[in-house]
C-alpha cells in the first residue's frame, strides 16, 4: 500500500511516498525534507509564527515533489498521513488540514499520526523490527525510555525531569556561542575537543529506574563557561566534548537499567532489540555509548539512517501505513494537538475521529 506522509510539526516542511508490502516491509519512494533552519538562525531558535507561515508557504510544493519524485499521483494513494500532534500548533494545522483536503478531495482515508509514534516505528520501516522492542527517544522536546508493545501500545519507562536531552543540546550550544541548531553544531565542535578537560556532574547516574534530568548540567557548563571566560574556541570545543561525554554516560546509564527491566520482563526474547530514534539519535557519540552498553547485554541495536532520526515525512508515512494495515483510519474531524504524549495513544476506533 502506497501512503503519503506529511510532517510539519517543527522547523521542517516534508512530505514522503512510503510503500508497505502485506508481510510488512517498507520501502521509501520519496522523501522530501525542506528545513527552515535559514529562517529562524537570526534568531538563535525556531519561532512558532514563522515556522506557520514558511509551512503554507512550502507545503504544496513540498508535496508536489514527493508525489513527483516518487513517480506517482493522488489517484495511485492508499492514504494520507499527517502529523496531528505533538508539536508546533501553527505548523501542525498547517500540514493537518492539507492531508484532510487531499483525503476528502481524493477520498482517500486519513491517519493523524502521533509524531513522535512516527519517531517509534522508524525502525520497523529500515530494519523489519518485530515487536515488542525498546525505544529510546531522545529529540528536541522528549527524552524517553518506552516498551513497544505493537502499533498505538507504548508504555513509558523513563522520561525526562525538566529538559528533553535535544533542548539540552541546542541551550548548551547557545551559551557556548555555537549556531542554531545546537545539536549538530556542539558535535562539530567535541570532535576537536578534549573531554576531560571540564569536569560536568552526571546527573541522576547510577540512579534506579529510567528517569533522566539535565537542567543542572546545563547550568554546570554555563559556570565552568562563566569561570573560563573569554572563551577561545580550543574553549568551547573542550567543553562541548565534556557536555557530550557527560550526556552519552547518562543515557548509556539510564539504558542500562531499561534493558535490564526488559530481559526480566522478556527472558524469552534471546536477542531483543533496543531502538534509537529522535533528533539526538543522529549524535555519534551517544550512538556508540548505547551499542556498547547494548551489545555488553546482548542486546541488537538498531538505529535509523541519521536522515530518518530527524524529522521527516517518510516516518509518519511509515506510522499510516502501520495503522492502515490494521484497518484503522481518522475522521475528517482529527483535532490539532499541540501536546500528545505517546502512552496515551490509543488504538481509534475506525472513523472515530479520535
Ligand atoms: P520532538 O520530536 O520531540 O517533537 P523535534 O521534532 O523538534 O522534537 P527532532 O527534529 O527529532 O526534534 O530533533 C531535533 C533535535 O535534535 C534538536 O534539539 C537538535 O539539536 C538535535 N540534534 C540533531 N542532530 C544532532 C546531533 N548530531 N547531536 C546532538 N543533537 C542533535
Ligand atoms: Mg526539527
Ligand atoms: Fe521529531
Amino acid at each position: 500500500q502506497l501512503v503519503l506522509g506529511i510532517e510539519t510539526s517543527c522547523d521542517e516542511t516534508a512530505a514522503s511516498v512510503v510503500h508497505r508490502s502485506d508481510d510488512g516491509r517498507g520501502m521509501i519512494r520519496s522523501n522530501i525534507v525542506l528545513s527552515q533552519i535559514a529562517d529562524h538562525a537570526a534568531f538563535g531558535g525556531v519561532v512558532p509564527e514563522i515556522a506557520a507561515r514558511a509551512h503554507v508557504e512550502a507545503i504544496d510544493a513540498v508535496i508536489e515533489a514527493a508525489l513527483a519524485e516518487a513517480g506517482v499521483g493522488f489517484a495511485d494513494l492508499d492514504a494520507v498521513a499527517a502529523t496531528a500532534g505533538p508539536g508546533l500548533i501553527g505548523g501542525v494545522i498547517v500540514g493537518l488540514t492539507t492531508a484532510k483536503a487531499i483525503a476528502f478531495a481524493a477520498e482517500l482515508p486519513l491517519l493523524a499520526v502521533n509524531h513522535l509514534e512516527g519517531h517509534a516505528l522508524t525502525a520497523r520501516l529500515t530494519d523489519a523490527v518485530a515487536f515488542p522492542y525498546l525505544l529510546v527517544l531522545v529529540s528536541g522536546g522528549h527524552t524517553q525510555i518506552l516498551l513497544v508493545r505493537g502499533v498505538g501500545a507504548y508504555e513509558r519507562w523513563g522520561t525526562t525531569i525538566d529538559d528533553a536531552l535535544g533542548e539540552a543540546f541546542d541551550k548548551t550550544a547557545k551559551l557556548l556561542g555555537l549556531p542554531y541548531p545546537g545539536g549538530p553544531a556542539v558535535e562539530r565542535s567535541a570532535a576537536s575537543g578534549d573531554a576531560s578537560r571540564f569536569t560536568l556532574p552526571r546527573p541522576m547516574f547510577g540512579r534506579a529506574g529510567a528517569d533522566f534530568s539535565f537542567s543542572g548540567l546545563k547550568t554546570a557548563v554555563r559556570q565552568a563557561a562563566e569561570a573560563a571566560a573569554p572563551l577561545s574556541d580550543g574553549d568551547v570545543a573542550d567543553l562541548a566534548a565534556a557536555f557530550q561525554a557527560t550526556v552519552s554516560a547518562v543515557v548509556a546509564d539510564r539504558i542500562a537499567h531499561a534493558l535490564d527491566r526488559f530481559r526480566a520482563e522478556f527472558p524469552a526474547i534471546a536477542v531483543p532489540v533496543l531502538v534509537i530514534a529522535g533528533g539526538v539519535a543522529a549524535n555519534r557519540a551517544l550512538r556508540s555509548g548505547l551499542a556498547a552498553e547494548a551489545e555488553a547485554r546482548g542486546f541488537r541495536l538498531v538505529a535509523p539512517p541519521l536522515a530518518l532520526c530527524t524529522d521527516n515525512g517518510a516516518m509518519i508515512a511509515w506510522a499510516g501505513a502501520e495503522r492502515l494495515a490494521l484497518g484503522l483510519a481518522d475522521g475528517l474531524d482529527a483535532p490539532a494537538r499541540p501536546r500528545w504524549p505517546l502512552d496515551t495513544v490509543a488504538l481509534p476506533m475506525i472513523g472515530s475521529g479520535m
